[in-house]
């Protein structure tokens, strides 16, 4: 993904536009690109079979100048520290972008989880948790699903640590299920933030959503989420795919009974509500909003070019190479970042680990008006200094979440 192969590096090219447009002075930018704590641990498992395996564990806390760390635990064959220091960085941005009192931090343990029983990925989770059991707490580091973990996984996550600590601790940990402390309203929160700022960026950049068409690539919690509440103010879906195909209606797709069909055919290839296409065909067509919601690296140099929409609402964490996002801007194509458009996640963690603290839960419309307020609070802060700094909405966002931990950090003063 970056120069030099290092998704960190990535990151910084990001940090450094953005710190330059902004004067940041060159003290806070040394200690704001440095990751504060990074831990590597050896989880030993005894597998199904009888044999043992170790597997290597990370969690970085990138910045914990706002508050707790804040970010999910990844379970990949691929994890690595350069990779789980870059996503704890984007967690710091995020965070300070959407205004919650959180750092940012990221976990990952290397493994295959496709290739584990129920059991040893119960045992791998204990482990790992009891490994970095110290670093984390309510007011330390606050974990979260993140690809290919749950909130089975969380019950774990939370249990391991209650256990040490000899009392039920909700707070430790986020994106439970509802019974055991989750938040109504958490598994929609992202899709729900993506739907907000899609119709705020319509009003800024002159359409009406009501009628808007909209291409969604990606049908999984965001995505299909995303495309549901979009057609709920009246935007017409006519495209969506996934890993398997895709599917398109000029008329508008019926996304109730797409939902309906994904549920039981785990695609929505297939849907019998329109015609079949592809990725590359959905990128291009002549829509007025495109959510890439599926993966990473999605929009390159060589399909921007070809696309339409006058709103691009990244629900997917970096779907637009920095050339390709380049090209988009110059192109006056607006760009909803990722850590403004997929903050509605993080948003609504913060009020599940709210609720767990005060011991009080909210209903789901008390849920929904509070991240109403903050996803808008956010649009407006980064559309704001966009215009102020004439710059794209990219390094905008940067630029307000830089400025916020730069701020603090300069009031904390230096510990010596
Ligand atoms: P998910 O696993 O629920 O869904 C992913 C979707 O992408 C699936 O429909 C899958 O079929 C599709 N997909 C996979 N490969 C594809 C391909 N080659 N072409 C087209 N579609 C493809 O994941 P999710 O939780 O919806 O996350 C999607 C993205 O949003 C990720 O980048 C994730 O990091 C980001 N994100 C998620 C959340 C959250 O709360 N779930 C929060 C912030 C950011």
């Amino acid at each position: 993904m970056a120069a030099g192969g290092s998704i960190f590096n990535a990151m910084l090219q990001e940090f450094d536009g953005a710190a330059r447009l902004l004067g940041l002075d060159p003290g806070i930018w040394k200690i704001l690109t440095n990751p504060k704590r990074q831990i590597a641990v050896s989880c030993p498992v005894q597998m199904d079979n009888g044999e043992i395996e170790v597997f290597t564990g990370y969690r970085v806390q990138y910045n914990i100048t706002l508050g707790p760390a804040k970010g999910g635990i990844r379970y990949h064959p691929d994890v690595t520290l350069d990779e789980v220091t870059a996503l704890a960085a984007w967690m710091t941005w995020k965070c300070a972008v959407a205004h919650v009192p959180f750092g940012g931090g990221k976990g990952g343990v290397i493994c295959d989880p496709t290739r584990m029983s129920r059991r040893e990925l119960e045992a791998l989770t204990r482990r790992y948790i009891a490994e970095i059991i110290d670093a984390i707490g309510p007011d330390k580091d606050v974990p979260a699903p993140d690809v290919n973990t749950n909130d089975q996984i969380m019950a774990w996550v939370m249990d391991t640590y209650s256990m040490h600590v000899g009392h039920t601790s909700t707070a430790v940990v986020t994106g439970k299920p509802i019974e055991m402390g989750g938040s109504l309203g958490r598994r929609e929160a992202t899709g729900r933030g993506v739907m907000i700022v899609t119709r705020e960026a319509a009003k800024y950049v002159g359409f009406d959503i009501k009628g808007a068409t909209v291409a969604v690539q990606g049908f999984g919690n965001v995505g299909s989420v995303s495309a549901d509440l979009l057609a709920g103010i009246g935007a017409k879906i006519v495209a969506v795919t996934d890993w398997k195909g895709g599917v398109y209606n000029a008329a508008g797709l019926d996304i109730a009974r797409m939902l309906d069909f994904a549920k039981g055919h785990k695609t929505i290839d297939g849907f019998p509500g329109g015609e079949p296409i592809d990725n590359e065909q959905l990128f291009t067509m002549d829509v007025d909003v495109l959510v890439p919601a599926a993966l990473e690296n999605q929009i390159t140099l060589e399909n921007a070019p070809a696309i339409r929409a006058k709103v691009v609402a990244e629900g997917a964490n970096g779907p637009t190479t920095p050339e390709a996002h380049r090209h988009l801007h110059e192109r006056g194509i607006f760009v909803i970042p990722d850590i403004l458009a997929n903050a509605g996640g993080v948003s609504t963690s913060y009020f599940e680990w709210v609720q767990n603290r005060h011991g009080y839960f909210w209903e789901e419309e008390e849920v929904n008006r509070r991240l109403e307020a903050k996803m808008c609070e956010a649009f407006r802060d980064v559309l704001d200094t966009s215009v102020r700094y004439r710059t794209d909405m990219r390094t905008a966002a940067y630029i307000v979440a830089i400025n916020r931990v730069a701020t603090v950090t300069r009031m904390r003063g230096m510990y010596a």
